[in-house]
C-alpha cells in the first residue's frame, strides 16, 4: 500500500467530466466497472507506467495490447524520429507502405494482399464490405462475446434464439442492420451449423476472435476453429479472423500460425502500430483484388499509410519477425504469472478460473470454466472491483474490467513477475473477508 493520493487525476478527471463525454475518450477507461476514479498517465517506460501523481504502476495492460515490446521502446523512438523533419503525411504512397505490406504477407499465412487503415475498427468494418462485395450476400456470423470494434453491424446482441435474427446493442444501430447480423454462442459449432443452415446460401462471412480477448480471455476449444475453418470452406463463405489483439502476439503469425487454421481474410490492428493509430485487413488475392481501385468495393482514408505511424508500425513488425525467440520469452513469462496465481489461490484455499494463452490471461472471479460469454458472466463483477482496486494500491495497473485480458510486454522481467505475484496473493488475501 504504498500509493500516493491521486489529487493530481481527481482534478483533470473533473475538468475532464466537464469537456468529454464522461471524461475520457474510450468507455473503458473511466474504471466505470470497478469503481473508482481513472488515473491520468504522465509518462511510461519498459514494464512502468508513471501518472500524474506520480505513481508508479506495473503496467499489465500495455494500451490494450500494442506494446509488446513495452513502452517507449528505443528503437521505434529512433524510426519515429527519423521520418519526422520529412514532415508527417503526405497523403500520396511511400515506401515505407510498401515495406509494410510486404513484411505483414511474409509474416501472416493467410494474407497475400493488404490494405492499411487507422484502427481496427476500420478493418473489420472494411473486410466486412468486401466480404458481402465478394460474395454478393448480406448476413455474416459473429460471436457473442466478441468484440470487432465499434462499426454499427458489429454492435448487436443475439436474438432469442440461434437462428432468430440480432437486435441493436446500442441505441443508434437500426434494426435494419441488426437484421443482417447472426450472433451464436462461442465455441459452440453446433450453433454455428444451425444458423448456416436457417439462411442458406445468404452469410458471406463469419467473423471471430480466434482467442477471444473481449470478454476477458476465452481460448477456443480443440477443433472448433478448424470446425469453422470446414463450414466455411463448404458453404463459400468467407471465414474472417479479426486478429486486431493476438495478431503479432501468439505468434508472429498470429492465432493462426499458433493454431494452425487459415482463415481467407484476418483483421489486424493494435501491435501493428507500435502504439500509433493503425489497422489492416487483408486475405486471399482474389478477394483483396475487390477493393477500389483495382475492384468495385470502395474504401479510402486521408491518413492511411501515414508516414510516422507506418515508422512505428515498421520498426515494431521487424524486431518481432527477426526476434522470434521472444514468443518463447513471453509464454515463459505468461506461464510464470499463472501458476504462481494458482499457487497463491491455492495457498488461500480459493479456486477461481484463470484463462491462459501466451502472453494473455484473465482472472475470472468464479469456479466454473469459462469457455463462452454466458459462462464469463458467472464472474463475481463485485469481488473483482475489489481486486482491482488493491492491485491498483499495491502499484499494479490492471484492465479496470472483468471483460478484458490482459496483456504482457518483453519488458517484464523475472523480479517483476515475482513483484506481481506478491501484490497478486495480498490482493487476493484481501478477498477473503468478503467470500
Ligand atoms: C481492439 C479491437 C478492435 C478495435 O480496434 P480499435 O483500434 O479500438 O478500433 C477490433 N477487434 C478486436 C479483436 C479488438 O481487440
Amino acid at each position: 500500500m504504498n500509493q500516493k493520493r491521486n489529487e493530481a487525476s481527481l482534478k483533470l478527471f473533473q475538468r475532464a467530466q466537464e469537456l468529454i463525454p464522461g471524461g475520457v475518450n474510450s468507455p473503458v477507461r473511466a474504471f466505470k466497472a470497478v469503481g473508482g476514479d481513472p488515473i491520468f498517465i504522465k509518462s511510461a517506460q519498459g514494464a512502468h507506467l508513471y501518472d500524474e501523481d506520480g505513481n508508479q504502476y506495473l503496467d499489465l495492460i500495455n494500451s490494450w495490447g500494442p506494446m509488446i515490446l513495452g513502452h517507449a521502446c528505443e528503437m521505434v523512438q529512433e524510426a519515429v524520429k527519423a521520418v519526422l523533419p520529412h514532415s508527417f503525411s503526405y497523403g500520396a504512397p511511400t515506401r515505407r507502405e510498401v515495406e509494410i505490406a510486404e513484411l505483414i504477407i511474409s509474416m501472416v499465412p493467410s494474407i497475400e494482399k493488404v490494405r492499411m487503415v487507422n484502427s481496427g475498427t476500420e478493418a473489420t468494418m472494411s473486410a466486412i464490405r468486401v466480404a458481402r462485395g465478394f460474395t454478393g450476400r448480406d448476413k455474416f456470423i459473429k460471436f457473442e462475446g466478441c468484440y470487432h470494434g465499434h462499426g454499427d453491424s458489429f454492435l448487436i446482441s443475439a436474438g432469442s434464439g440461434a437462428i432468430t435474427l440480432g437486435v441493436p446493442d446500442s441505441p443508434g444501430v437500426t434494426k435494419g442492420v441488426a437484421q443482417d447480423t447472426i450472433t451464436v454462442p462461442y465455441n459452440n459449432l453446433e450453433a454455428v451449423k444451425l444458423a448456416v443452415a436457417a439462411a442458406p446460401g445468404e452469410i458471406a462471412a463469419i467473423i471471430i476472435e480466434p482467442v477471444a480477448g473481449n470478454m476477458g480471455l476465452v481460448v477456443p476449444e480443440p477443433g472448433f476453429l478448424q470446425g469453422l475453418r470446414d463450414i466455411c470452406t463448404k458453404e463459400n463463405i468467407i471465414l474472417i479472423f479479426d486478429e486486431v489483439m493476438t495478431g503479432f502476439r501468439l505468434a508472429k503469425g498470429g492465432a493462426q500460425e499458433r493454431f494452425g487454421v487459415i482463415p481467407d481474410m484476418t483483421t489486424l490492428g493494435k501491435i501493428i502500430g507500435g502504439g500509433f493509430p493503425v489497422g489492416a485487413y487483408g486475405g486471399r488475392k482474389d478477394i483483396m483484388n475487390a477493393v477500389a481501385p483495382v475492384g468495385p468495393v470502395y474504401q479510402a482514408g486521408t491518413l492511411s499509410g501515414n508516414p510516422v505511424a507506418m515508422a512505428a508500425g515498421l520498426a515494431t513488425l521487424n524486431y518481432l519477425n527477426e526476434h522470434e525467440e521472444i514468443y518463447g520469452y513471453l509464454d515463459n513469462i505468461g506461464d510464470k504469472l499463472v501458476y504462481g496465481m494458482r499457487e497463491n489461490m491455492a495457498q488461500l484455499g480459493m479456486d477461481f478460473t484463470i484463462n491462459h494463452i501466451g502472453s494473455m490471461f484473465s482472472i475470472f472471479f468464479t469456479r466454473q470454466p469459462v469457455k463462452d460469454f454466458e459462462s464469463a458472466k458467472k464472474s463475481n463483477l463485485g469481488l473483482f472491483g475489489k481486486y482491482f482496486n488493491n492491485m491498483l494500491q499495491h502499484g499494479i495497473y490492471l484492465a479496470p474490467s472483468q471483460f478484458e485480458s490482459l496483456f504482457l510486454s518483453t519488458a517484464l522481467t523475472d523480479t517483476l513477475a515475482n513483484d506481481y505475484l506478491e501484490a497478486n496473493l495480498e490482493s487476493l488475501r484481501a478477498l477473503k473477508a468478503f467470500l
